[in-house]
């Protein structure tokens, strides 16, 4: 139980990578706390050692409150997952202002909200970790999907300057970057890529499997195994770094 007793926090944990995560680290002996904006679907996880506090990470107030009663509940936290995300494609001329901001509110501000409050009580311990689930699309352009690729990218930059200020630390930042994972926010691609292109779901469920270098959906549980792996002892070296999950080089 190399986790005993840490606390982590991991946004968008009531579904996919972030529920997969809560496993895992649960698992290993962490007291984990989820968040996400629906309440009932975080109360249908919730176990002795996983518990659910209901937050939009769009919301700075929010965020704040949720993560000071979190810590008031269950100690400082020393894990940070900023997972909650949000992905859909569209094209320049079809992206509105407000689109644009839906998405960068939810993957960008949402990740820099999280971390910036997670910090404070991480800070006044001895040991800490910080990942960001980014995208293979944070480090490469997604056709169709500038939108979500530049808040990806923003979200690896975030990551990328933190390891630099703290560093010498015992904090470490690093983002995980998967390509197509096996979870609810990939049906949801290959119905609205379906409908926007006329596309069989299958023949979507296709090209983004293809995408994959290994042409098979990655499942939550290999992201988890990741993540797991920053948190374990000997991962404190590990800085500033990209990783990816993609089944072959992006
Ligand atoms: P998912 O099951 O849809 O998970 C997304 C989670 O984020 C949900 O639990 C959702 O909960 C939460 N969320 C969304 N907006 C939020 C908000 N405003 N405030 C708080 N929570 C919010 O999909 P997933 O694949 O596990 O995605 C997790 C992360 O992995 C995302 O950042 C995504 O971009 C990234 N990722 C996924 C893939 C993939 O192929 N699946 C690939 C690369 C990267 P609520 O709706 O209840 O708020």
């Amino acid at each position: 139980m190399t986790l005993e007793k840490k606390h982590a926090l991991i946004t968008g944990g009531g579904t996919g990578i972030g529920l997969a995560i809560a496993k895992t680290l649960a698992d290993h002996g962490a007291i984990v706390t989820i968040t996400g904006r629906r309440a009932d679907v975080l109360k249908n996880v919730t176990s002795n050692t996983i518990s659910a506090l209901p937050m939009d990470v769009r919301n700075e107030v929010d965020v704040i409150g949720r993560i000071d009663e979190a810590v008031q509940t269950n100690g400082p936290i020393q894990i940070c997952i900023a997972n909650a995300g949000i992905a859909e494609g569209k094209k320049l001329s079809k992206t509105t202002l407000e689109f644009w901001r839906n998405m960068m509110a939810t993957n960008l501000d949402g990740a820099f909200l999280t971390i910036r409050e997670s910090m404070k009580s991480m800070q006044t311990t001895n040991w800490g970790r910080v990942i960001s689930i980014s995208s293979i699309a944070g480090l490469r352009g997604l056709k169709g999907a500038s939108c979500y690729t530049a808040s990806k990218h923003g979200l690896i930059g975030l990551t990328r300057a933190l390891s630099e200020d703290y560093i010498g630390s015992p904090f470490t930042f690093n983002a995980i970057c998967p390509g197509y994972v096996d979870t609810p926010l990939v049906y949801h691609n290959i119905e609205s890529i379906s409908k926007r292109t006329k596309q069989t779901r299958e023949q979507v469920r296709r090209s983004l499997i293809d995408t994959n270098r290994h042409h098979r959906l990655i499942t939550a549980e290999e992201i988890a195994a990741t993540t797991l792996w920053l948190c374990q002892p000997g991962s404190g070296s590990i800085n500033g770094q990209t990783i990816e999950i993609a089944g072959g080089q992006i």
